[in-house]
Order: structure tokens, then C-alpha cells, then sequence
């Protein structure tokens, strides 16, 4: 199954809680879930039901899924990358979809959301450790510095995303210098640090099964 490209809210309304997909939108009276705005499709009401251990472990999967805008194979990847270290495989499946190169990006406040850090890192605009980086997935680690080409338009996309941020909290695991456009992994985020909207046992467990 090839990526989703419907409208987003569609994904915030179907998982009842906000993604925060959108960017600005997300924080604007505007959001759907702000609105009061249902799951999507006409016959909700008659799905409405109590939901099986399975159904909630796999919407808690989902949910996280769809957060980073991630296909089911994909995902499933990273979950048997956590799977193989060793730790604990929750925080683990967290830490390595936290340390993406797109979130990383979204996080620093080059992008408005992971949607727009994707097409910032596809479109050849950054570059790690000095070199140019266009695969949203790599999982980054401690130490790896995070910058925008120093070319005008790169530049100008970065500045305009940043002032739209400009309110965002940096998260501690990274620091932001926003003159160079530079941003460096001081440490892997902790759970804490992460602040997951998802039960990440749940996803270990459904794919324990
Ligand atoms: Fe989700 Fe953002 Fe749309 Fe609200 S505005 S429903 S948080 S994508």
C-alpha cells in the first residue's frame, strides 16, 4: 500500500486526539478535533462499540504510526530494529523514531510539522555531518550535527518556518544555533524528554502476538 496522501485532520479525526499533523493549523480554532469533529465516515455512530484488547493495541500502534507518517512496513522495521538492541523495546521504537533526520528537523523548527521536515530532506535542502542527506529515515545519534545548505532558498524556507516556531521549545537532547541554521544531538531523548501521546507497550505487545 503506497503512502497516504489524504487530508491529514482525516487521521486526527479517525484516532479521536490530535497529531498535530498540520503545523500552524494544529494550534489555530481552526484544528478539527479543537472543533468537536468525529471520526470520518457516515455509519460512525453504528461502529461505536467497546473496543477488543486487540483493537486498542493496534490503534495505539497506529496512532503512532501516523504521527510520523510512516508506512506499515516501514514501521514495522524500526519496531524489530528496537526488538533486536537491547533495552527496553518501547523506548527504544521512541528514541529511534525521535532521532528520524525529518523530526529531528521539525523539531529544530526548520519545518512546521514531519510532513513539511519530509519534503525539506527529500527536496536536498539538508545536510548532516556535512554532507547532503535527502532520506527522511535515517535514524541520527548522538553527536551528529544537523544543518540547512547554505543556499537562498533553503535558507529562506528554514527562516520562515523558524519565525512560525519561534514559540516552540527546543527540546534538551538537541541545541538549535538559529543564525547558522545548525542544530546537534547533545544526547538520545528520554522517555521523559519524548513525551510519547501513545501506550508504546501496547505496540510491543500487538506485535508480540
Ligand atoms: Fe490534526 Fe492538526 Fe488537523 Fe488538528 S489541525 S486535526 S491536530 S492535523
Amino acid at each position: 500500500m503506497g503512502r497516504y496522501t489524504g487530508p491529514a485532520c482525516r487521521l486526527c479525526r479517525r484516532e479521536g486526539m490530535k497529531l498535530f499533523l498540520k503545523g500552524a493549523r494544529c494550534y489555530m480554532a481552526k484544528c478539527a478535533i479543537d472543533q468537536g469533529h468525529g471520526a470520518p465516515g457516515m455509519h460512525v455512530a453504528r461502529r461505536a462499540r467497546k473496543m477488543s484488547e486487540y483493537g486498542r493495541q493496534l490503534r495505539e500502534k497506529q496512532k503512532l504510526r501516523r504521527q510520523f507518517g510512516m508506512q506499515e512496513v516501514q514501521f514495522k522495521r524500526f519496531f524489530r530494529e528496537a526488538l533486536r538492541r537491547e533495552g527496553v523495546t518501547g523506548e527504544l521504537l521512541l528514541q529511534m523514531l525521535e532521532l528520524r533526520l525529518d523530526n529531528m528537523i521539525y523539531r529544530l523548527g526548520f519545518a512546521s510539522s514531519r510532513r513539511a521536515a519530509r519534503q525539506f530532506v527529500l527536496h536536498r535542502h539538508i545536510l548532516v555531518n556535512g554532507r547532503l542527506a535527502n532520506v527522511p529515515s535515517i535514524v541520527l545519534k548522538m553527536g551528529d550535527v544537523v544543518e540547512v545548505r547554505s543556499q537562498a532558498r533553503s535558507r529562506d524556507l528554514a527562516t520562515r518556518a523558524l519565525e512560525a516556531a519561534s514559540t516552540q521549545q527546543t527540546p534538551g537532547w538537541v541545541s538549535l544555533d538559529k543564525k547558522a541554521f545548525r542544530g546537534e544531538v547533545l544526547a538520545v531523548p528520554t522517555r521523559e524528554q519524548i513525551a510519547p501521546i501513545v501506550n508504546e507497550q501496547a505496540v510491543v505487545e500487538l506485535y508480540s502476538r
